[in-house]
C-alpha cells in the first residue's frame, strides 16, 4: 500500500510501460493486473484521509509503488476522468 502523493511513482510508471501489463477492471477502483509470469494481482485504488491510496497484493513492501499498481492507476485515472471525478 502506498500513497500517490508520497511514493516515487516515476520509475514505477516506466517499469509498467516496459512490462505492458494487461489490466482488467473488476469494478471502479478494483483492477486485476496480469504480471510478467502470467500471474495476476489485484490492485485497489481509493481515497482515505484526503490521500489517494493504492493497494496491490504482490510482495512489494509498503510505500513503494509497484508496476502493477501503476498500470492499474493509469486505467483508474482514465475511468475517474470519464466519471467526472
Ligand atoms: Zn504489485
Amino acid at each position: 500500500m502506498f500513497s500517490l502523493e508520497t511514493a516515487n511513482i516515476e520509475k514505477a510508471i516506466n517499469n509498467a510501460k516496459a512490462l505492458h501489463p494487461k489490466v482488467k477492471m473488476i469494478e471502479f477502483g478494483t483492477y486485476e493486473v496480469t504480471g510478467s509470469k502470467c500471474n495476476t494481482y489485484t490492485v485497489k485504488c481509493y481515497r482515505a484521509h484526503g490521500e489517494k491510496i493504492v493497494e496491490c497484493n504482490c510482495a512489494t513492501r509498503d510505500g513503494i509503488a509497484c508496476k502493477h499498481s501503476m498500470a492499474a492507476v493509469s486505467l483508474h485515472i482514465a475511468m475517474a476522468a470519464q466519471r467526472g471525478h
